[in-house]
């Protein structure tokens, strides 16, 4: 039964400690179920990549990301091209991710789930040479998260976000770029412009919330600009995913997009803030093989 060898790929500080402090639950589980695992913990930003890569070429064959989006994303750019399997717990303050792949947030479900490794291969995005699994952004959004990665002391976390969020309605200035979505380029000054194989990006923002995971296809959403008392009155949409039924959301699928934009601008990729101009999302249909789990696993179990 237990032919699978787990890394657990610990970030100390995701979640503010948060995923840190499962570790002792989950080992313990674990070395109940008498499964083969090691765990790791980085060191600092980046580390992850290196410490997946080095756990695939030893042949383990799941890696569990222990921590936010950040933590997933260093750990798929690590195993991309094996065979080795990316897992993910609730771990950090944005768990987009480990939802999209129905990972339970109680604990004792998680290692459950985990120890049955059930696998399904899933579409893996690219994008300025960084692989992606969820969504990306560039615009008013990938904005307001640089503002908000930068410090606005004394504000921390969502209330960082909040004020970089009014911040922005007053500072941003949309970039004019070149749309091509495979049906030729269009000039446009939208918004923002998501690119997604997840639904959601942000920690629970479902941008794209119709995406479909290994459809070989991307869900993009293209936002017209709208005035600063618009944008609060639908912001919260993107939460409930009915931002896209706004006249000024225009929704697409398509297996490759290119943006040239008139200057360099911020996209955020999971956790990361990217600069750049000439921004070309491919797809490699269902390249990265993924623990996935749903209703029909049967997983709960009494606490
Ligand atoms: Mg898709």
């Amino acid at each position: 039964m237990h032919l699978n060898s787990y890394k657990f790929i610990v970030n100390p500080v995701a979640g503010g400690g948060k995923a840190r402090s499962l570790m002792p639950k989950i080992e313990k589980k674990f070395k109940e179920a008498g499964a083969e695992f090691d765990i790791y913990v980085t060191k600092g930003p980046k580390d992850a990549i290196e410490a997946a890569a080095r756990a695939a070429s030893e042949g383990i064959n799941i890696i569990v990301a222990v921590g936010g989006d950040g933590t997933v994303n260093e750990v798929l750019n690590g195993i991309v091209h094996t065979e080795t399997a990316l897992a993910a717990i609730h771990g950090g303050k944005g768990n987009d991710f480990a939802t999209a792949v129905n990972m339970p947030r109680n604990l004792d479900e998680a290692c459950t789930a985990l120890l049955r490794a059930n696998t399904k291969s899933i579409d893996l995005g690219k994008v300025l040479d960084r692989y992606f699994i969820n969504s990306v952004g560039v615009g008013f959004d990938a904005a307001v998260a640089l503002r908000a990665n930068q410090g606005v002391r004394p504000f921390k976390g969502v209330s960082a976000y909040i004020y970089s969020f009014l911040n922005m309605l007053y500072s941003y200035e949309p970039v004019e770029m070149i749309i091509d979505l495979g049906n030729g380029p269009v000039q446009n000054t939208p918004l923002l412009v998501a690119v997604g194989i997840g639904t959601a990006y942000g920690g629970g923002m479902r941008i794209v919330p119709d995406a479909i995971q290994d459809d070989g296809l991307f869900d993009v959403c293209v936002m017209d600009v709208m005035n600063r008392l618009s944008l609060i009155y639908h912001f919260p949409k993107v939460f409930s995913g009915t931002l896209k039924n706004l006249e000024q959301a225009g929704m697409y699928r398509t297996s490759e997009v290119k943006l040239s934009l008139s200057e360099p601008r911020p996209l955020h990729l999971e956790g990361e803030i990217l600069f750049g101009d000439k921004l070309h999302f491919t797809l490699k249909p269902k390249g990265m093989k993924v623990l996935w789990f749903d209703d029909s696993d049967n997983i709960k179990v009494k606490v």
